[in-house]
């Protein structure tokens, strides 16, 4: 694959939990198909707050390295986070520029937290006698390997 940022050779890179990327060697980013940034960072959806901060998304010069002729668009990776994900909103998959999986995984985390009280609360009203339906589990973080 091409890189959509530097025109370097992005080569397939397996993670530890089976994910296989593509890193790009010259400028360190990373392609995530659909569904692996998710997977990667155990969040239910790959960037959580899409369906809200897609009408705030800026349409970028790259072009996508698996359609090639759309254009990424730039959006944040959550509500009120300065870390903006190149995304593509044909194939739906998503860049991240050197460095910004380290920022991603962390407000991942930081969200798993959230979705962690939920559940607690959410114990708390069946204990309470009320039925709750729709949890979500999730595993522990794994990490990239290189
Ligand atoms: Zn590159
Ligand atoms: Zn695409």
């Amino acid at each position: 694959m091409q890189c959509p940022k530097c025109s370097g050779e992005a080569a397939d890179f397996n993670t530890s939990d089976g994910v296989v990327v593509n890193f790009c060697r010259v400028c360190h980013g990373i392609w995530f198909d659909r569904g692996e940034l998710a997977l990667y960072c155990e969040t239910e959806h790959d960037l959580p707050d899409l369906d809200l901060l897609l009408n705030q998304a800026r349409l970028t010069p790259y072009l996508c390295p698996r359609c090639e002729r759309t254009q990424l668009v730039e959006v944040p990776y959550m509500t009120g986070e300065d870390v903006l994900i190149d995304w593509c909103p044909q194939c739906r998959g998503a860049w991240l520029d050197a460095g910004e999986i380290t920022k991603v995984e962390a407000l991942a985390a930081r969200h798993e937290l959230h979705a962690v009280r939920l559940q607690r609360g959410i114990r708390q009203l069946e204990e309470a006698g009320f039925g709750v339906v729709g949890v979500v589990t999730r595993d522990k973080k794994r990490r990239l390997v290189s």
